[in-house]
């Protein structure tokens, strides 16, 4: 048998129902936002990842899919979504628009070869939000907001918002001087990894997973003491509009994140719970003021995150939240194979009237019908045989109170807007 590779996993069933629903539960904040949907490749030139997320990123230099075409052509499966969208961004001049700033939102597969754990795949699912333009502190928060209201929407509990700031270039180098001095008398106590990190980029040994719990980390320069006036100004809007938006958080300077492109604000959203162990980040971000033009487009600000579907589902299941409302508006049982003309027309109405429709595909009888209406969450039972045919009605029952109506067919869909059938939807 041939199995699914490693790190990977399917979604079918009740998690297909999950999932959809979370899409579609994000799809309509977004709407609410004005956030327009944006989709960009899979794979992109190698070099976009490794220019834009940083050569000195555990995710570039060691986890990502590199391979080369048939045309010889060096390309990457991608790692996170913000390269792809910068890339599409300055590709498709969106900074010539006129309706700016640019409001994007993505959801799509990610690929990194980690080591695969409880909430750690090879590919694994993303939505994420860019924005683009010369924005101040107020989108920093209408960002974080986002995935805040989504977790708030989903009743999840045990979530905490964490932000930093890595402050602009300036205060970026002046802290880099600073972790280098810092670090000098402990290099040969660094892995090799770290070695490397102190020559290239130094932020990164901060986020180090084999060296993070030594003692000389404790006191090792903190990002909020090097920012400099403006830096600290943008980052006290940040919050100011966050209390603004009554959204709770807990300044944290140890959030670096884990790619070399932020300045100024970063966050993460924590859940606890005990199970996912470090794997508890929900979600990350931050913003982005040089991205664009390292990557060749105009000088243009960018803030963004990225929340992974696989941990939230993780929490989602372990606070035993009900996602899936599977119900079905209307199930139609043929009385004979002859009608099943009838019943196919039937089906065809109420689907294009907006109605969830089942009915009998495999010829059951009237006893296999009900068995399969039991199996699933029915609210009404349509009965079409010879006798309704003839008399141009339909045989109704309503599956919970089992009350029976005889309506005649052009009068259905008046009677089930009444009876307010399809209102499964409501609450997205
Ligand atoms: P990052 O792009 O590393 O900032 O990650 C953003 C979010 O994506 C994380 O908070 C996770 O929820 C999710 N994520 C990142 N890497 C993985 C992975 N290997 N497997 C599952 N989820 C991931």
């Amino acid at each position: 048998m041939i199995q699914k590779p490693k790190g990977t996993y399917d979604v079918t069933g009740k998690l297909g129902l999950e999932v959809r629903y979370l899409e579609k539960l994000f799809a309509s904040i977004m709407e609410k936002y004005n956030y327009k949907y944006i989709r960009t490749p899979v794979f992109e030139a190698s070099t976009l990842f490794h220019r834009g997320v940083g050569e000195t990123s555990d995710i570039v230099k060691k986890e990502t899919y590199d391979f080369k075409d048939k045309g010889n052509r060096d390309l990457t499966l991608r790692p996170e979504g913000t390269a792809g969208v910068v890339r599409s961004f300055i590709e498709n001049k969106m900074y010539a628009d006129s309706n700016q700033p640019i409001k994007t939102w993505y959801m799509g597969s990610m690929y990194r070869y980690e080591r695969p754990q409880a909430g750690r795949y090879r590919e694994f699912y993303q939505i994420g939000v860019e924005v683009f333009g010369d924005t101040d502190a107020y989108t920093d928060a209408e960002v974080i907001s986002i995935p805040v209201n989504f977790y708030k929407m989903l009743g999840l509990k045990n979530v905490k918002v964490m932000i930093n700031s890595l402050g602009d270039q300036e205060s970026k180098e002046k802290y880099r001087q600073a972790l280098l001095d810092y670090f000098k008398p402990y290099l040969d106590e660094l892995c090799d990894d770290c070695k490397e990190r102190y020559q290239k980029n130094p932020l990164r040994i901060l986020d180090c997973k084999v060296d993070k719990d030594k003692e000389f980390f404790k006191n090792a320069p903190k990002t909020i003491d090097y920012l400099n006036e403006p830096s600290k100004n943008h980052l006290n809007d940040v919050l100011k509009y966050l209390k603004a938006m009554d959204i709770e958080y807990v300044v944290n300077p140890n959030i670096v994140r884990g790619l070399d492109y932020y300045t100024q604000t970063v966050f993460e959203v924590e859940a606890f719970m005990p199970s996912l162990g470090n794997q508890n980040v929900l979600c990350g971000g931050g913003r982005y003021d040089n991205l664009v033009k390292n990557l060749g487009g105009p000088d243009t600000k960018g803030v963004g995150f990225a929340l992974g579907m696989e941990r939230l589902l993780e929490v989602i299941h372990n606070e035993n939240i009900e996602l899936d409302k599977e119900e079905v508006d209307i199930y139609v049982v043929p009385m004979d194979i002859s009608c099943k003309d009838k019943v196919a027309s039937l089906v065809q109405y109420l689907r294009l009237n907006g109605f969830v429709v089942e009915t009998d595909y495999i010829n059951r009888n009237l006893k296999g019908n009900f068995k399969q209406i039991d199996r699933l969450n029915v609210k009404y039972i349509a009965f079409v045989g010879e006798e309704e045919i003839s008399k141009n009605i339909i045989k109704i029952k309503n599956n919970h109170t089992k009350e029976e109506y005889q309506i005649k067919f052009e009068k259905l869909i008046d009677f089930l807007d009444d009876l307010e059938v399809d209102d499964h939807e409501e609450n997205i």
